[in-house]
């Protein structure tokens, strides 16, 4: 394996960029191009190249660590910390039931690894109550767009459709900071041609690129979206065949946006009236058009209704399930799209399926050799379960998170997460979260290990193992296979958890048979010589419940010639046998996964903010991110390259609020919500209207900005509203 490439893919965003990895004579690892990989063609953003950087000892954790009785966390050994935890979980769930302990797990998280915590918690610990920090990622795209499609996959189609339709309208995103090397597809689309147009209440660095920026006051892109609908409908720019042939529910929605009267819609998103008539020109004058969401409408105690109106904007114009249309989600986190399919989620089972389905259950019972009445039911949402911490909630195993930093409220969650009886974590670092535990095992992370992850548009990727992990680190596979010896009172139950990957994914291949996410086709093998396959990928004879329903072309075989799109995108030169589904690109080209094949209209109305400004808090508050940190920040505030491009946090806010409290760029500034106090330095920029302030999420301390988010959750996502909350902003004097 020492001084050979690996062609793998980066730890971080939902792009997963592929890079080749090469160990070098003095321990570090070198990062180089992998042009082959079709999504980057060997671009990688600050983060992806110097990803190795944390895979240095410096920062890492190499040996378990326990609190001592002095109440320090101290090196243990691998059997006296697996112990401790055994004794932690198992002690709390001999005396307040199965219930009282909690599962956290993570967007970042493998596949393999987070199919296997799915079953780690039903099966061993017997617990309803797991959920992951996906949740406060991308829950209200899943959510719209299951109830619209009948079925939720980020993108419905690849990445390279985007230069060759005609018009995007990106939502509350920017991959110009998020994912780099994501904007070239946007700038090819301009130079097709085609046109761009970003709704967001920054002027980023992706809206200075834009044909048409939009800049809605937070949290009303729902009647933005209701405000181009009723134009749509008004200028007689519907697609009435379409609405007859492919959808249901036209009627009540038509009403409800004709309630939106254009100058109604600019009072409350302050987007005048031109504005929203140039966006519709826009988006209507090309035969092809999508609409693409990230964190801005989707991290909203509405966020579902919001997504569901931009789906009803692709609806009434023909955009959905048609070639280079279509609505799509930006996923943020590495594994974001796979970490919502296997079984991590509060509410589902592998393969993306419902929890709460008895055929569902009775076929993952089966696979895993379990009663299927023996399954708990679906648990609590993740900003549920962090509240419940310390109350009914006793004990906490926690993989791949950092809820401390990037939870809502988080100084409350903060203090949920210490009044635990017991707390376990599983991490590359010591982390705000793990330092708070009872106990902290070091795991094997990305370079280290194989295992599979999906990108955002549904590709399956094969991360490989290029290097050794350091002495007295173990993969989190082998942690459960631990634990459920210890745990499994005797009943073998390691058994069902294996610490090879690929055996992981062969299991996992069969629990997903005939289910939403269908992975029954895809190997190891396939995976490395396709370079990814796009679910749903039956194998022969399992896919009545998916392929059929979701209406796949497939073009890997040619099927789709004569729909516009490309053969062969699955990989590089693949060819399939006969009988092998070679993946599905695109989604919805002749029917939705719904019941009768038809996409669901659902009427929305203006909603406002769970949370207005008022004389006490008079600003509105949006959170975000910035190009050289990721998430909570655990891995990337660690790398010296990043740390010096972004030290710390900033409060962004116009040069007339900042004249108005008597503050000079670099000041410090605090914001003050009803739920705590962060302090930063002020940055003054036209970029941001006058009645908002901007905080990036990704530090700990009294600049961390999710003290002040506000947790109202979406009745139907349950996700926090992250995106807008009042503030009360003051300059700090000396
Ligand atoms: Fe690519 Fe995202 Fe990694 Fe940057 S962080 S290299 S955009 S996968």
């Amino acid at each position: 394996m020492q001084n050979t490439v690996t062609p793998t893919h980066c730890p971080y965003c939902a792009l997963q960029c592929g890079m080749n990895l090469t160990p070098a004579p003095d321990g570090t690892v070198e990062v180089s191009e992998r042009a082959d990989f079709p999504v980057n063609r060997g671009a990688l953003c600050g983060k992806g190249r110097t990803a190795p950087a944390v895979l240095s000892s410096g920062v890492r954790l190499t040996s378990p660590l326990v609190r001592s009785e002095g109440g320090s966390l101290v090196p243990a050994s691998w059997e006296e910390a697996l112990g401790r935890i055994a004794e932690g979980l198992g002690g709390t769930r001999a005396r307040f039931g199965a219930d009282a302990v909690g599962v956290f797990g993570g967007g970042g998280l493998t596949n393999e690894k987070a199919y296997s915590l799915g079953k780690f918690a039903r099966v061993v610990l017997g617990t309803s109550q797991i959920d992951y920090n996906g949740r406060f990622c991308m829950s209200s795209a899943a959510a719209a767009g299951g109830r619209a499609f009948g079925l939720d996959r980020g993108l419905p189609f690849p990445l390279e459709d985007i230069p060759r339709t005609g018009c995007v309208i990106l939502v509350g995103s920017n991959p110009a900071e998020t994912m780099p090397p994501s904007l070239r597809y946007f700038t090819e689309l301009r130079e097709n041609g085609g046109t761009l147009i970003v709704v967001d209440p920054r002027r980023t660095k992706t809206a200075e690129q834009a044909d048409l920026h939009l800049a809605p006051r937070p949290g009303t892109d729902l009647a933005l979206a209701l405000g181009l609908l009723h134009l749509v409908v008004a200028e007689g720019r519907t697609d009435e065949a379409y609405i007859q042939e492919r959808t249901t529910g036209w009627e009540e929605t038509r009403a409800a946006a004709m309630a939106h009267w254009p100058e109604y819609v600019e009072r409350i998103t302050g987007v005048s009236v031109p504005q929203l008539r140039e966006a519709v020109r826009m988006f209507c004058a090309p035969e092809a058009a999508m609409v693409l969401t990230a964190r801005g409408p989707e991290q909203q105690a509405k966020g579902t209704d919001t997504v569901g109106a931009w789906i009803n904007l692709c609806l009434a114009t023909g955009r959905a399930g048609r070639p280079l249309s279509g609505y799509g989600c930006l996923t943020g986190q590495g594994n974001g799209q796979g970490g919502r399919e296997h079984g991590q989620k509060a509410d589902q089972l592998p393969g993306y399926r419902k929890l709460t389905d008895p055929a569902a259950r009775a076929h993952v019972a089966g696979v895993w050799g379990v009663d299927p009445d023996s399954l708990p039911g679906p648990g609590r949402s993740a900003y549920e379960l962090l509240d419940a911490l310390g109350t009914d909630i006793r004990a906490l195993l926690l993989m791949g998170s950092n809820p401390v930093v990037s939870a809502p409220r988080a100084a409350h969650v903060e203090e949920r997460i210490r009044s635990l009886d017991f707390l376990a974590v599983c991490d590359v670092v010591l982390s705000e979260t793990a330092a708070l535990a009872d106990v902290v095992l070091p795991v094997t992370q990305w370079a280290e290990e194989t295992g599979t992850t999906t990108n955002l548009e549904g590709r399956v990727l094969l991360r490989r193992r290029a290097i050794s992990p350091p002495d007295g680190v173990r993969s989190d596979l082998e942690v459960m296979h631990e634990l459920a010896a210890r745990l499994g009172g005797g009943r073998g139950l390691e058994k069902k958890f294996p610490t090879d990957p690929e055996e992981v994914f062969e299991e996992l291949r069969r629990a997903s048979a005939g289910g939403p996410a269908d992975y029954s086709g895809i190997s190891y093998r396939r995976l490395a010589e396709e370079n990814g396959v796009f679910w749903p990928c039956p194998a022969p004879g399992t896919g009545t419940g998916t392929g059929a329903r979701v209406g796949a072309v497939e073009t890997g075989t040619g099927a789709g010639e004569g729909t516009g799109t490309p053969r062969g995108e699955t990989g590089a030169g693949a060819s399939h046998g006969a009988g092998v589904h070679p993946g599905t690109p695109r989604l919805f080209l002749d029917r939705f996964a719904t019941e009768d094949g038809r996409a669901r209209f659902v009427p929305v109305s203006h909603r406002a903010i769970a949370e207005e400004p008022d004389e006490e808090y008079p600003v509105l508050l949006t959170t975000g991110r910035v190009v050289a940190q990721y998430q909570s920040g655990a891995q990337t505030r660690r790398v010296a390259e990043l740390n010096a491009a972004a030290p710390g946090p900033f409060v962004e806010l116009h040069p007339r609020l900042a004249e108005r409290l008597g503050v000079a760029e670099g000041d410090p500034v605090a914001v003050v919500s009803r739920r705590g106090r962060a302090v930063a330095p002020g940055r003054i920029t036209t970029a941001i209207r006058p009645d908002t302030v901007f905080m990036p999420f990704h530090w700990a301390g009294e600049g961390r900005a999710n003290t002040l988010t506000n947790p109202a959750l979406d009745p139907t996502s349950r996700m926090p509203e992250f995106k807008a909350c009042a503030v009360r902003v003051e300059a700090v004097r000396p």
